[in-house]
């Protein structure tokens, strides 16, 4: 898709590229004000920009928050993505092979297999973590996280709650976000490959 199509369809969600507030990353901590009223609202940013991308909407009606507890993932994920996906950790940056990953394809939640990002909007951000400067829409829920001495924008994967990363505002252009994501937190199906069936 060209850019003046893909920033069309940004147009009425005013796209994020204003977040005066959030300007630190997962490791770039810096003093200072966050403006809360400009915390970012997935629903806002990004239209679908594969076909494959269209097929992830299928998805859609799926997205109804998991009435089950954290600990039954303990047996469907690993012991490190289950202290971060439901113990809000953060693994070892550049310790991720997702940050070499280049392929067309989906990244989808590592426990309930919701797909959260499309590869098109990866991009290389030089933290060490997987970065993406859009999620699908609605597929991520945010919460807000004063753990550190700064406030930072918790998001998840808004169907089984797993913790996936924090958003900042010093992404690049169209939307001005970066999405630094744990990879234990994601599984990437390339293009070639179905969507896995959603764990429940
Ligand atoms: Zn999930």
């Amino acid at each position: 898709m060209n850019r003046r199509r893909f920033l069309s369809r940004l147009a009425t969600g005013a796209a994020g590229a204003a977040l005066p507030g959030l300007l630190f990353g997962c490791n770039r901590s810096r003093s200072a004000g966050v403006d809360r009223s400009a915390a970012p609202d997935s629903t806002r940013y990004v239209s679908p920009v594969t076909d494959r991308d269209l097929a992830v909407h299928a998805f859609d009606a799926e997205i109804t928050k998991l009435d089950k507890p954290a600990s039954d993932w303990t047996s469907v994920v690993s012991e490190d993505a289950y202290q971060i996906l439901f113990e809000v950790g953060t693994e070892p940056r550049y310790s991720s092979p997702l940050l070499d990953e280049k392929r067309r394809g989906t990244f989808v939640c590592a426990a309930c297999h919701l797909p959260l990002f499309p590869s098109t909007t990866k991009y290389e951000s030089g933290t060490g973590w997987p970065s993406f400067w859009a999620p699908l829409p609605r597929h991520l829920g945010t919460s807000v996280d004063n753990k550190l001495a700064v406030t930072r924008t918790e998001y998840h994967c808004r169907r089984c709650g797993g913790h996936q990363g924090h958003v900042f505002g010093d992404g690049p252009d169209p939307t001005g976000l970066r999405y630094c994501n744990n990879g234990l937190a994601l599984r990437f199906i390339p293009e070639s490959e179905s969507l896995p069936d959603l764990r429940r």
